[in-house]
């Protein structure tokens, strides 16, 4: 959050720039997301950072737990699977769609969208460059006018990123530039078949890139391990 900021919160503001601190690897996962701490950071009360707390619940960025308050989500290594394979069902043809639909707009938008990632990464934020990453995909799901197919996208590529945070592979790439120029390229020419081709190609990269193999994951307590 912008410490300088006079803006006046409420619980879906809090909820959304929390939900691009977890984006951005700010708040990495298993983070503890005290309500009190919040409330202070935010200047809002208990009530608020609740309602925006169980709103991002709801999108499995962060987990409740009875008794011992919220933490930034840990997906396992079965949820990372289920994440990545729902994306591949969802975005190839949302891509399809998408190109289909192209305007010079949304191409405009989609182009500003590659720049601001190379400048990002250019100026070493990565946390910002896998944000806009991300958006580029939730992007190509708004030009496809799908807002239904949209929801779940956004919601699948902030899970990604918490995926990312635990079981990435390859540092160097991100979500590779090239496959997203690739895809600009079919946007262009709106064709459709390239399109869903390519962004089937580039899902699948994404998840070689994650190692998934089934490693127990440490336990977060004792009490936790002993299931008392
Ligand atoms: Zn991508």
């Amino acid at each position: 959050m912008d410490a300088t900021e006079t803006r006046q919160w409420n619980s879906d503001s809090v909820a959304a720039d929390l939900e691009r601190a977890i984006h951005e690897h700010r708040l990495p996962p298993a983070t503890k997301l005290g309500e009190d701490e919040l409330g202070e950071a935010y200047g809002i009360s208990r009530t608020v950072v609740r309602a925006a707390l169980h709103a991002l619940s709801h999108r499995r960025l962060v987990e409740l737990r009875r008794n011992r308050g919220a933490f930034v989500a840990q997906p396992s290594v079965r949820e990372a699977r289920e994440v990545f394979e729902a994306r591949a069902l969802l975005e190839p043809r949302t891509a399809r769609s998408a190109a289909e639909r192209m305007t010079d707009a949304a191409l405009a938008v989609l182009e500003a969208n590659i720049a601001d990632e190379h400048a990002a990464l250019d100026a070493r934020q990565d946390g910002r460059a896998l944000f806009l990453s991300g958006r580029f995909h939730v992007e190509i799901a708004r030009i496809a006018d799908q807002s239904t197919i949209e929801a779940f996208v956004s919601e699948l590529v902030s899970r990604s990123s918490l995926i990312i945070a635990l079981y990435w592979r390859r540092r160097a790439a991100l979500c590779e530039t090239q496959a997203h120029h690739a895809l600009l390229d079919a946007f262009r020419h709106r064709d459709g078949d390239a399109a869903e081709q390519l962004m089937n190609g580039h899902l699948l990269d994404l998840v070689t890139s994650l190692d998934l193999r089934n490693v127990a994951q440490p336990a977060t307590s004792l009490r936790e391990a002993l299931n008392r």
